[in-house]
């Protein structure tokens, strides 16, 4: 085991906040390991939004009573939690959606729908989420962009000289993850953003697995588009949001019309929207959901962001050396820069087979094709297993996993 050196973490003390890790599964304590595809919610989120419902549940902007107005300044002040989580310069730039997924597709129709024509060029990479590739191909369907994709190398890294090489007059758009969910490479964005920008093209990231596990400083990324899901990042689940630069936010259209949008509806006179970012922000919005994460955000920053950040750096390094030590274990994604995944496969055991026994013995880990089928084909596989991590995991559920892993595989060999 790597020596634990200067990590100040009291992981008791955070498990305690999670009142789902008591719980037993098929009579054994839970080890929760799926946490790239969700993470678990600590007490603060869970009060925060019994709070809402039991105190202060009303509609939110349009009301002038007492409880409309706690609600809207909640939810607003949960948009400004995000905006100093992202070191965006003013909350304006904030726009609440369901999750990394939504808020994608609102920049593929608004600004996509606006900016983009036949022949021009989109650039995105071969480890996107498939969330970050196919709002693209139905631009690709519809307006006749061209999508170029970034390859990868065998460790799982972004293939640089290429992306530089594929950069054009025609390159309008960039869109890459900051983190992957499938391989858990940490890509060079500040980089890819520069040379994008050197291009004159615009510059998306997905940060929906980094931003639960690093600090993120849009100003000094320079990112265009910066998009996130509250539920990675021990908030509730249908709440996330898109950051873009307010210059690019005013230029963009509307993508749904409803209430909240507009600043005034007339068959006559014409309808006119309400500024940004409202103006993104068609129907009543998720307003629990939203100040949950803002909970879920003041949670992460009473740890903070570098502890945790260190913590799961070990908690990383050791599962690797433990996964490394199982005969015919392939760890899939061994770039020099991860963040909290492990993904593997097992020579003579099918990932899917993995997963439904090593759950008999309380342990979550995802397997399948993680929504990134094309990486996953770029390495010859349809599936992987996957344990990733979060911050209140412990290297003993580690071990416990990694020997659960052994006692599974004398099952399937
Ligand atoms: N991008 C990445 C890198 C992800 O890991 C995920 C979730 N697995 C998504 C996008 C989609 O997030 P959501 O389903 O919350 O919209």
């Amino acid at each position: 085991m790597t020596a634990l050196t200067d990590l100040t973490l009291d992981v008791a003390a955070v498990r305690a906040d999670f009142p789902i890790l008591d719980r037993e599964v098929h009579g054994k304590p839970l080890i929760y390991l799926d946490n790239a595809a969700t993470s678990q919610t600590p007490s603060a989120v869970i009060e925060s939004l019994s709070d809402y419902y039991r105190r202060y549940n009303a509609n939110i902007h349009r009301g002038l009573h007492t409880l409309a107005d706690e609600a809207t300044a909640a939810y607003e002040g949960a948009r400004t939690k995000i905006q100093a989580h992202l070191n965006a310069t003013s909350a304006r730039e904030i726009v609440m959606t369901r999750g990394t997924t939504e808020a994608i597709n609102l920049v593929a129709n608004s600004w996509g729908r606006a900016n983009l024509a036949a022949g021009d060029e989109v650039i995105v990479s071969l480890m996107e989420h498939h969330s970050n590739i196919v709002p693209w191909q139905l631009l690709e369907r519809t307006l006749g962009i061209v999508i170029r994709v970034i390859p990868v190398d065998e460790r799982g890294v972004l293939d640089l000289e290429a992306y530089r090489g594929m950069l054009n007059e025609r390159t309008r758009l960039v869109c890459v993850n900051h983190v992957s969910n499938a391989l858990g490479t940490v890509n060079p964005v500040a980089e890819i953003i520069r040379e994008a920008h050197a291009a004159d093209a615009r510059v998306l990231i997905d940060g929906a697995q980094a931003v639960p596990h690093q600090s993120v400083d849009v100003q000094s990324l320079d990112a265009d588009f910066y998009v996130f899901s509250g539920h990675k990042v021990y908030g509730p689940l249908g709440i996330g949001a898109l950051y873009a630069k307010a210059s690019i936010l005013e230029s963009m259209p509307p993508w749904q019309g409803g209430g909240e949008m507009i600043s005034r509806v007339s068959f006559d006179r014409g309808t006119e929207f309400a500024g940004i970012p409202h103006r993104f922000e068609a129907g009543t919005p998720a307003v629990a959901e939203a100040i949950g994460l803002g909970a879920a955000l003041d949670w992460v920053n009473a740890i903070g962001i570098e502890r945790l950040a260190a913590w799961e750096q070990w908690l990383l390094g050791h599962a690797t050396e433990r996964l490394e030590r199982i005969d015919g274990l392939r760890i899939i994604g061994t770039a020099p820069e991860k963040a909290s995944v492990a993904s593997f496969v097992v020579d003579g055991a099918h990932a899917q087979d993995i997963g439904l026994l090593i759950d008999q013995l309380g342990v979550a880990i995802r397997t399948g094709h993680h929504c990134a089928q094309p990486v996953l084909a770029h390495f010859g596989l349809d599936a992987t297993c996957r344990a990733s991590f979060a911050v209140y995991n412990t290297p003993e559920e580690i071990d416990a996993f990694a020997d659960a892993l052994e006692h599974v595989l004398g099952m399937l060999r």
